[in-house]
């Protein structure tokens, strides 16, 4: 597979991709390798993860350099990735020793709860954020005691294979956590298939999600699932309106709009329509899109030709575009952000489907329920915005949305210490935060007698 750099096209690294028979090794291995991992001690395993971190932390500025390379992500935010991978290993490193069951009241005896792992976990990373996905499904497996196989996407193999390194270096067991590059279809498909691995982590586009749904099915394999998503922000007219234009273009446009809880909807109340767009406006003009490695770039390019030609199929010549930001000339998969006002957004393919890229439909609203309605008409249900100074409303507006994760005030929608997943086809389960670890591990149930 060769890993191409996105804005200039360059050839970065050719990577083998694994058959179908090498997958089975992997997961020989990763057999092999559980009996003594679940048994290391909580406080060992516990080290082992913070090691892990520290190594992270060390190699943070070449991992994120290498994400800048294989992803075309602005230094900035790549550093901003590298830091989330570490974070993510050092809050789960405080999971094994509190992995604790319950003592249950019973009659005639003693009634307790155990948390055990899996036993091998297959992960499957999308290329959009490489290292921040492979660490949520990674650490609280680990953590929880089970050994793990990381399926990285075509476009963006390097960083996994760099990490899965760094984890040996910190004195993981080898089998313990291992990366099996290779095509979707024939390494990612082996492993929700194979009937040594237990569950399946997946982040990627529903189609395949669906896919993997079924192929778990013949062995009843537990399934993550993290999907995509067409989230609104909702602009109320007694909002800061200043705020919210100034920070729209960055809930869609940042990593070129190539983020699940992009909200790729801006929905707007009518009363302020006008003054809304003249900010927003402004605020695209000043998304600065070009060089990922100068760090007073915002936006990089897009991943691949193919994705580029499928961006650029949502602005057809007769597009009805409000305005557009800039993008670099020549080489590269360059799109400049582009803000969307049809007449009528009903049918139109950019406001109902996942673009994936910058460009952002916008459309008015008369009331809340309106608002919310609007808001609700979609397959998806990952994230949203909500922008108002009435606490109530925003509220009410946040209760009434399908969508997992909702934001007041902001666009902040992932934090690895809160959880965070889908409604609707926007997926299946919770990722981060406190009760990922419940998706890593089968609860035992124990009854001792204390009868004569
Ligand atoms: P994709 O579904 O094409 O690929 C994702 C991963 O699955 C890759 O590693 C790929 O190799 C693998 N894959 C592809 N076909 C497979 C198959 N038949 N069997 C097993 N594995 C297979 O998605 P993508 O284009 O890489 O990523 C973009 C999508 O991911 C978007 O829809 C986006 O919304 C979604 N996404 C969701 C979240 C979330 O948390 N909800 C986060 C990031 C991305």
């Amino acid at each position: 597979m060769q890993v191409l750099n996105p804005a200039t096209e360059q050839v970065v690294a050719t990577v083998p991709a694994s058959s179908v028979e090498e997958v089975d090794a992997a997961v020989a291995r990763a057999r092999a390798a559980f009996p003594a991992w679940r048994a290391v001690a909580p406080g060992d395993r516990a080290r082992l993860l913070r090691a892990f971190a520290e190594r992270i932390d060390l190699h943070a500025e070449e991992l994120a350099l290498l994400e800048v390379r294989q992803a075309g992500h602005p230094i900035g935010q790549a550093r901003w990735e590298a830091g989330n991978l570490r974070d993510t290993l050092f809050y789960y490193s405080a999971a094994p020793e509190r992995l604790t069951g319950l003592q249950i009241p019973v009659a005639g005896g003693v009634d307790l709860t155990f948390k055990e792992p899996l036993g091998v976990v297959g992960v499957i990373v999308p290329w959009n954020f490489p290292m921040p996905i492979l660490g949520w499904g990674v650490a609280p497996a680990l953590a929880a005691g089970n050994t793990v196989l990381v399926k990285p996407a075509e476009w963006t193999p390097l960083t996994a294979l760099r990490v899965a390194e760094l984890a040996l270096e910190a004195g993981l067991p080898e089998g313990v956590l291992q990366v099996v590059p290779g095509e979707g279809p024939v390494a990612g498909r082996r492993l929700a298939d194979h009937p040594d691995v237990r569950k399946i982590v997946f982040t990627g586009s529903t189609r395949v999600g669906k896919e993997l749904m079924a192929a778990c099915a013949p062995n009843v394999k537990r399934l993550t699932l993290e999907l995509g998503g067409k989230s609104a922000n909702i602009v109320y007219a007694d909002a800061d309106l200043e705020k919210a234009a100034a920070t729209a273009p960055y809930a869609v446009f940042e990593n070129a709009g190539q983020d699940c809880c992009a909200r790729s909807r801006i929905l707007v109340q009518r009363d302020v329509y006008d003054r809304f767009m003249g900010l927003l406006e402004t605020a695209v003009a000043g998304v600065v899109v070009g060089d990922p490695e100068q760090e007073k770039t915002e936006v990089g390019p897009l991943i691949s030709a193919p994705h580029l030609a499928k961006v650029g199929s949502y602005v057809p010549s007769d597009a009805p575009v409000a305005f557009r930001g800039s993008a670099p000339e020549g080489p590269g998969y360059w799109f400049a952000p582009t803000v969307l006002a049809p007449a009528d957004v009903r049918g139109f393919p950019a406001w109902h489907e996942e673009v994936f890229g910058p460009v952002v439909t916008v459309a008015p609203f008369t009331d809340e329920a309106d608002a919310i309605a609007l808001a609700n008409d979609t397959a998806y249900g990952l994230s949203g915005s909500i922008w108002t100074r009435d606490v109530g409303r925003a509220l009410r507006t946040a209760r009434a949305i399908e969508a997992g994760n909702l934001s007041v005030n902001s666009h902040s929608s992932v934090r690895y210490w809160t959880p965070f997943g889908g409604y609707k086809q926007s997926g299946l389960g919770r990722e981060l935060g406190p009760d990922a670890l419940d998706s890593f591990t089968e609860t035992k149930n124990v009854f001792l007698s204390t009868e004569l």
